[in-house]
């Protein structure tokens, strides 16, 4: 008998991941595809599927060897009925996604959050190695997150549960961010955080700087703090105390063995291991703390379709 595929989709507000793969999570075949914003996001599902059949077509296959489709969207998402609450970036209210997907392509299709299927990701095949209670936190443009809780995501009521990036850190006087808040963590330590906390600090120091003259980047500020920069590293440190402390009080909640840091900031590596763990266990509860270890993600650009795929063989039961 020929093996089966999944299907895992990583939806984005730029390019689409899509990735064939089989049922124990080993990836068979992988590509991308623009994400098609014009008419309010319309064209997205029919290219989607057609950029399955066409896939296939290309690897001599039939739609035959395909099981179903677990695709992560970037917005909170109802469960049960597949459907998007809100997708700002793709024009998207309301949308029917599970509905409008196996209309397209005949298959069964689970839906979640995009932040969601990269934490499911990262517990089946990468850092989490099999963790079920496991919390995920992708620090990009943005700060995502995804609490695992006895192996299942944590949704909430509406779809929003796990939104680490919009803990409040900064209670008063904090900068806005995207969400309407102010103060959120995604203001410090996500890449843009972490280049407007630099920018001000930059600005009120008269002392010398390898950033000084640099366009500052998350990773000018990393790379800087690694070659023991005073100012970088002074910039580092505020960020991890944020981090640390939301980590902390979020580990709190769900007692987790595992806490996965992923994302393009994730790339400076054991500086940030070391200093966000050392923020971590002073904010920890003591017994919270000894449970968790914190770890970088291992799957990159691969943690949504691989958590695509892990969410379509789990809530399909195929
Ligand atoms: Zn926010």
């Amino acid at each position: 008998m020929t093996e089966k595929w999944l299907v895992g989709v990583d939806l984005g507000g730029t390019t689409t991941k899509m990735a064939f793969l089989t049922e124990d999570g080993d990836i068979v075949h992988k590509w991308d595809i623009d994400t098609d914003l014009s008419n309010k996001g319309e064209n997205i599902v029919r290219h989607i599927a057609q950029s399955l059949e066409d896939t296939l077509h290309r690897l001599g296959e039939s739609k035959e060897r395909l099981l179903a489709i677990g695709i992560g969207a970037p917005g909170p998402v109802q469960r049960e009925t597949g459907m998007l609450y809100e997708a700002v970036n793709l024009g998207w209210k309301n949308y029917p996604l599970k509905e409008r997907l196996e209309r397209e392509t005949s298959l069964p299709v689970a839906v979640d959050n995009d932040a969601n299927i990269a934490a499911l990701g990262e517990m089946w095949k990468g850092a989490g190695n099999g963790a079920r209670d496991l919390i995920c936190v992708t620090l990009g443009t943005g700060v995502g997150g995804g609490v695992i809780a006895n192996g299942q995501i944590v949704h909430g009521v509406n779809g929003a549960g796990g939104e680490i990036g919009h803990m409040t850190l900064v209670a008063k006087g904090g900068a806005p961010c995207n969400c309407g808040k102010t103060g959120c963590l995604e203001t410090i330590a996500s890449a843009t955080g972490i280049v407007r906390i630099a920018k001000e600090k930059l600005s009120q120091w008269d002392k010398p700087t390898l950033l000084r003259g640099e366009t500052i980047t998350a990773k000018a500020v990393f790379d800087a703090a690694k070659a023991n920069d005073e100012l970088a590293l002074a910039i580092v440190d505020e960020v991890m105390f944020y981090l640390g402390l939301a980590l902390a009080n979020a580990a709190n909640v769900s007692n987790p063995e595992k806490i996965v840091i992923g994302g393009g900031v994730s790339k400076a590596g054991n500086i940030l291991v070391e200093r966000v763990g050392a923020y971590f266990r002073r904010f920890a509860f003591p017994r919270v703390a000894e449970g968790a270890t914190i770890a970088l993600a291992t799957l990159g650009n691969d943690a949504g379709v691989i958590g695509g795929a892990w969410l379509a063989k789990t809530s399909l039961h195929v």
